[in-house]
This record gives structure tokens, C-alpha cells and sequence, in this order.
């Protein structure tokens, strides 16, 4: 089809364009290889085949937004299809190569080829639509981004949706060409053969040089695209695929430590690890992780999404300076900001939302050990706590003897663990340990154990903070400090399991303490709980009439995926479970994690606030917000005072619930709408 001229011009063009394309790709790769570590190619070749197949079935993308997912489908598997369209057209156009009129398997490959072309035209015009019309993704005004940030997004945009209308538009309408050339329909190619009949009225000569456009357009269009392609976000087609199959498989509740000799942290980007560097090439700039984090949700400073595309914006700009070994200057004037850095709850939300895998709170925690090791100011409650922590081992500040001091009310002895065997070891946490709101939920779940029968004991005044806030905090020595000390207790003590009351600890205990050599059942006391009501040994003796919800805690929920548990004790009492819009998973930060519990809130809404509202929306008959962690008790329980909707709703520990509905002991004012 081509005529000679055309051929050469066709090579020298893709010769030039794969030598330019190549170097963008090479400085990417130096620029990945800047960060620490290298990916591990055994994890590669474990996940390339489950993870390929579930992009394949887009499953990342269709956690969320069902509807945009299907646009983005459209183009996704047209663009996969095209690779083998753009082959043959590429045989159409130098030997003359063609399925038009073919039958059997050729006619399938037409139907299939016209149906994804007229898809993926429609979905890229829908999200097209979406991002300029709708215009959904905006960062409030407290959030940091570049100044080539704001315009490079509608601006990738326009040229990546417009590259992609152009090539699929000139294929699919150089096909309807052809077949108006041929004079008759070629009914496997449906929409293209509607097309042609528009094109009915034309004459060869009109129709030849038509033919030769559109496949300029259709096939030209992607050499002048494709040295672009490096700095534009449709680089995710490679890249977020590589960083969903080279993803560490390692809890999201184990943290690496800082790189660097020392505790460093990561001040600048070549300090990040090399799949933090990815991340940026990953992105697809969707905005998911900014829609679900509570400290943008609240109004604060931090955006995950732009920390992210930040980066990416930073590293187009100055590509080869970073490639070939430049100093760059610091994260925190180049993606974020301290404020940014100081929001995050830690509550690891915009990770699991991520459909490309893309880790934006390590960044940040590895902002706040830089800062911390540099000893930068920090926020003065903050810094009391940690001192409280060094000195005490706690950060209430208090001695370590008064630890158990709630121990002494009860009408029975509690074990010391560290002196008699027992079978459950109960790592208490601070906030159930010193928070005299909390003491009262501590000893009803000790009576509980004791009524029954759980073998249990404590580690009075040698349990010291798990030190998991510490370490998301940014405070790598202290944390180190706490669990050394912890384990070497741990390690003389002799016990079958760990309960603990705090989902904090719980992630400590549980995957960072398994990784420095605890090697026990780490249970939380919803778990133990349930298996005591379903067991028998906790029999209610009353059925509590009402109607609850129950908010999942980011470390226990999302963090270790314990979400059934708490629902079976609430199930076992009789009550009604209404779910929130966002629970399991999925759930919502109150706002106290990451070391928030210790930080002022500056006057803003928490998201604990937001959350109440979330529960009182679901119906006047909600009574309870029921609660399974001591921080989460203290963070509604004050928000429900400042929302003004004390009256409405009872925030209560589910083990109190428990303990009414066995007689253990009497509600006040919560059991008053109660019928048993
Ligand atoms: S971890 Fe939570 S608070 Fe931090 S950036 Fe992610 S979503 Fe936002
Ligand atoms: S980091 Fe992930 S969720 Fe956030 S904008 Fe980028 S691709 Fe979307």
C-alpha cells in the first residue's frame, strides 16, 4: 500500500523515534537505580502470572469507581488488543497485507479489532469528559505542588487522550476507507462498515489518499508520540504493572528500617528506596488515595496523590541532572511539605486503595525519621511523649509501678507473667493501662477473662509501650529501645499466645516483633472473645435489643484483616449490626494514629468527628457506636461530645457489652433504650 518514499520515511522516522524513546527509558531506569536496594527478580518471577492476570481482569482498578473502571477497561483492553492491530497494519501498509473480507479467524480478529476500537473511543471520551468537564481531581489549598504540577496534569491528559482518540479514531476510520474503497460491507467489521457507507459518495482518488492518511495517522501518529511516552503518565502501562509484580510481600504492618548507614531517613528522593522512586512512574493520577485519606479529607496539608505526582513532576523536569548522579534538593521542596508530613495518621488507607500498588505513607514516614534524626522541632506534645516514653517506658509520663494499678479494684488476684506459666500473656497497651478512661473497659475485660476461665496473666510493670506509633512517628531508636525491652521480657516469660486489647500493639506484636524473632499467636481480645461466647464459656444471659455499628480500627481492620471477629461478639449479644459506608477494610481513620494521639490538632475537624456523622447518617435507631480499641474509645468518645450528639449515641468497648449481656455488670444510661 505504501508507496517507496513513503516506506523510507516511515523507518528513518522509527528509527529516530525508538533512539529517543530508548534514552528516556534508560534515564528512568538510572533513575529507579538511584534509590536503595534492588528488586528482587525471585519475587518477580513468583508474581508475574496471578498479578498479570489480574490486570488482565483490571481487578486493581475495579476496587472502586465502577463506572470509570468500565471506561478505563474499554481502553485497556484495546490498547492490549491493538498491539497485535498495529503489527498487522503495520504488514497492510509494506506488503499489502490485508483481513479485509477475510473469514474464520481473520473475521473474528476484524469484529474484535472494531468492537475495542469503537470501546475504547467511547471510554477515552467519557474520561476525557470526566477530567475536564467534571474536573474531579482538586487538591485543597494547604496541599504542596510544583507549579508545573497543576497545568502538566490537564496537559498529559489532553495529549494522552488526544494521542489515543487520534491513533484508534484514524485506525478504525482508515478500516471504514478501505471498505468503501472495496465497494462492499465487510459485515466483521460492523462499525467500520456503518462508517464506510458515509463515505459511499467519494471518489477513488479521494478514497486512495484517504487510505494513506489515516494510516499516517493511525501508525506515524505512534513514533511521534513515542519519545514521549517516557514522561507521560501513560508510562504506568509498563511501570504500574511492574510495581504491582515486584511489591514486597510483606505485611503493610512491618516497616523497613531507615536506609542509610545510621538512621538517617529520606530527606531527598535518591535517599527513597528504589520502588519509592517507581511509585512516581506508577502513578496514574487518579486521586483514589487522596479521596480516602482523613488528613485531606479534614482539610489538612497532606495529599498523597500529590506527594506522588510531585515526584513525578520533579524527575521529568529534571531527568537527566537526576539520572547521571545530581544531588536533588530536599522532598520537602520538591513533593511535600512538614505540615504535609506531620497529617498523616499512618492509617495506610491510600496504600490498600492504590490500584497500582503505589506506597505514598512510606515516603512520608521516611520524611519524618529524616526530620527526627536531624532533630528537627516537633510538635511539643509530641515531643513530651517521647520523652515520657524514653524515660517511662510509657507515654503518659507516669512511673512504670502505676502501670497496673487498675489491676488492684478487682475481686481477684491477676497472674504475674512474669513469675507463674500462664496460658494467655495480655500485653495491655498504655492507653488501657493509664487513661483512667479506659481503666474501667481494662478491668471488665480482666473480669471476663476471669468469669471465663481464661488462664491469663500480665507483665505489671516490664510491659512497656509496644512502640508501634513510636516507630511511625519516625523515632527508629526509641522503638528499638521498647522492643528489645519487651522481648527480652517476653522472652523469660512462659505463656501459649499474646491477647492484647490494643490493635496498635497488636500490629507490633504481630508482624514487627515477628520479624526481630517473636515467634507466638498473637491474639486480639475481640478474637478471644468470640471463641469464648461460641464456646460457651461467656453465656449471655440477656439479648440486647438495639440497633449498632461497629467501626473497624485502621491497625486492626485494614492493617491485619481481623474484621469478622468483633462482628460475631456483636452478633452473639443479639444486636442489630447496621454497617457504615466505610467499615472492614475499607474503614475510616478517627483520627489518633501515627503518633496523631499525641499531636495537637490545631483547632481543625478530626476525622473522628467526620466518622460520628457517618454513623448517625445511617438512622435515628443507631444506639450504639461500638468501639474495639482503647485510642478509639478516647477519640469518640470526645467527638461524640463535640459533634453534639451525645444523647443520640453510646460510644462503648465492645467487652462491655459483653460484660452486660452476661450479667457481669450494669449499664447506666447506656442500657436505658435497651430491651432485654
Ligand atoms: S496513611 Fe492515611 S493519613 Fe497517611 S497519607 Fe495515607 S491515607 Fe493519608
Ligand atoms: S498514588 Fe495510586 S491512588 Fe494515588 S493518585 Fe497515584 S495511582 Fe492513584
Amino acid at each position: 500500500m505504501l508507496t517507496t518514499p513513503e516506506r523510507i520515511a516511515f523507518l528513518l522516522l522509527a528509527l529516530a523515534s525508538l533512539l529517543l524513546t530508548l534514552r528516556g527509558v534508560r534515564l528512568i531506569v538510572r533513575a529507579i537505580g538511584r534509590g536503595y536496594g534492588r528488586p528482587s527478580w525471585g519475587v518477580f518471577l513468583r508474581r508475574v502470572i496471578p498479578v498479570s492476570l489480574d490486570i488482565l481482569l483490571q481487578r486493581p482498578i475495579f476496587r472502586t469507581r465502577p463506572l470509570v473502571s468500565l471506561l478505563h477497561a474499554g481502553v485497556f483492553f484495546a490498547f492490549v488488543f491493538y498491539g497485535l492491530v498495529n503489527v498487522l497494519d503495520l504488514l497492510e501498509g509494506f506488503n499489502g497485507y490485508s483481513t479485509l473480507h477475510a473469514s474464520g479467524v481473520a473475521s473474528a480478529y476484524n469484529l474484535v479489532a472494531d468492537l475495542l476500537s469503537v470501546a475504547a473511543l467511547l471510554g477515552m471520551l467519557g474520561l476525557l469528559l470526566r477530567r475536564f468537564g467534571l474536573r474531579p481531581f482538586r487538591f485543597n489549598r494547604a496541599v504542596f505542588l510544583l507549579p508545573s504540577v497543576r497545568f502538566g496534569i490537564s496537559r498529559d491528559s489532553a495529549i494522552v487522550g488526544g494521542f489515543i482518540l487520534l491513533h484508534v479514531g484514524s485506525r478504525w476510520a482508515g478500516q471504514a476507507v478501505r471498505i468503501a474503497e472495496s465497494g462492499r460491507p465487510d459485515w466483521s467489521q460492523p462499525t467500520a462498515s456503518l462508517l464506510a457507507r458515509l463515505l459511499g459518495g467519494l471518489d477513488a482518488a479521494t478514497l486512495a489518499v484517504a487510505s494513506h492518511a489515516t494510516w499516517w495517522l493511525a501508525l506515524g501518529l505512534i513514533l511521534v508520540f513515542l519519545p514521549y511516552f517516557p514522561y507521560s503518565k501513560h508510562i504506568h502501562l509498563f511501570m504500574a504493572p511492574l510495581n504491582l509484580i515486584l511489591r514486597e510481600e510483606k505485611p503493610l504492618g512491618r516497616l523497613e528500617p531507615p536506609v542509610g548507614n545510621g538512621q538517617l531517613g529520606s530527606a531527598r528522593l535518591e535517599e527513597l528506596r528504589w520502588y519509592q522512586i517507581l511509585d512516581a512512574y506508577a502513578c496514574i493520577m487518579c486521586n483514589r488515595c487522596q479521596d480516602v485519606c482523613p488528613a485531606h479529607g479534614t482539610g489538612r496539608a497532606l495529599s498523597p496523590a500529590a506527594l506522588e505526582i510531585n515526584k513525578r513532576y520533579y524527575l521529568n523536569r529534571n531527568l537527566n541532572r537526576f539520572a547521571g548522579g545530581t544531588t536533588s534538593p530536599p522532598l520537602l521542596e520538591t513533593a511535600t511539605s512538614r505540615a504535609a508530613v506531620w497529617s498523616c495518621t499512618t492509617c495506610g488507607a491510600c496504600v490498600r486503595i492504590c490500584p497500582v500498588g503505589n506506597r505514598p505513607m512510606l515516603d512520608l514516614i521516611d520524611l519524618r525519621r529524616s526530620l527526627v534524626f536531624a532533630g528537627d522541632e516537633l510538635d511539643p506534645n509530641l515531643q513530651a511523649a517521647l520523652e515520657s516514653l524514653s524515660r517511662y517506658g510509657n507515654s503518659f509520663g507516669k512511673p512504670a509501678r502505676q502501670r497496673a494499678r487498675w489491676a488492684r479494684d478487682l475481686p481477684f488476684p491477676v497472674k504475674d507473667a512474669r513469675k507463674e506459666p500462664v496460658e494467655y500473656l495480655w500485653f495491655v497497651g498504655d492507653f488501657a493501662s493509664f487513661d483512667p478512661r479506659m481503666q474501667e473497659n481494662t478491668k471488665t475485660v480482666a473480669q471476663l477473662f476471669h468469669q471465663a476461665g481464661v488462664d491469663f496473666g500480665i507483665l505489671y510493670e516490664d510491659e512497656w509501650n509496644s512502640g508501634n506509633d513510636v516507630r511511625r512517628v519516625g523515632e527508629e531508636g526509641l522503638f528499638e529501645l521498647l522492643a528489645e525491652h519487651n522481648l527480652a521480657v517476653l522472652g523469660k516469660a512462659r505463656f501459649r499466645a499474646i491477647v492484647t486489647t490494643d490493635p496498635h500493639s497488636y500490629n507490633a506484636l504481630r508482624n514487627e516483633y515477628s520479624a526481630l524473632g517473636l515467634d507466638v499467636p498473637v491474639y486480639h481480645y475481640t478474637e478471644v472473645l468470640a471463641e469464648l461466647l461460641e464456646r460457651g464459656q461467656l453465656r449471655p444471659s440477656k439479648r440486647l435489643q438495639a440497633v449498632a455499628t461497629y467501626h473497624d480500627p485502621c491497625y486492626l481492620g485494614r492493617y491485619n484483616r481481623i474484621t469478622a471477629a468483633p462482628r460475631r461478639v456483636i452478633r452473639a449479644l443479639g444486636l442489630e449490626l447496621r454497617e457504615m459506608p466505610r467499615h472492614g477494610e475499607n474503614t475510616y481513620c478517627c483520627g489518633a494514629g501515627g503518633g496523631q494521639i499525641w499531636m495537637d490538632s490545631g483547632g481543625q475537624e478530626r476525622p473522628s468527628e467526620q466518622r460520628i456523622r457517618e454513623a448517625i447518617a445511617l438512622g435515628e435507631d443507631v444506639r450504639f457506636f461500638v468501639v474495639a480499641c482503647p485510642k478509639d474509645m478516647a477519640m469518640y468518645s470526645d467527638a461524640v461530645k463535640t459533634t453534639g450528639y451525645e444523647q443520640r449515641l453510646t460510644v462503648i468497648d465492645v467487652a462491655r457489652l459483653v460484660a452486660w449481656a452476661t450479667g457481669l455488670i450494669e449499664l447506666e444510661r447506656e442500657a436505658a433504650p435497651v430491651s432485654e
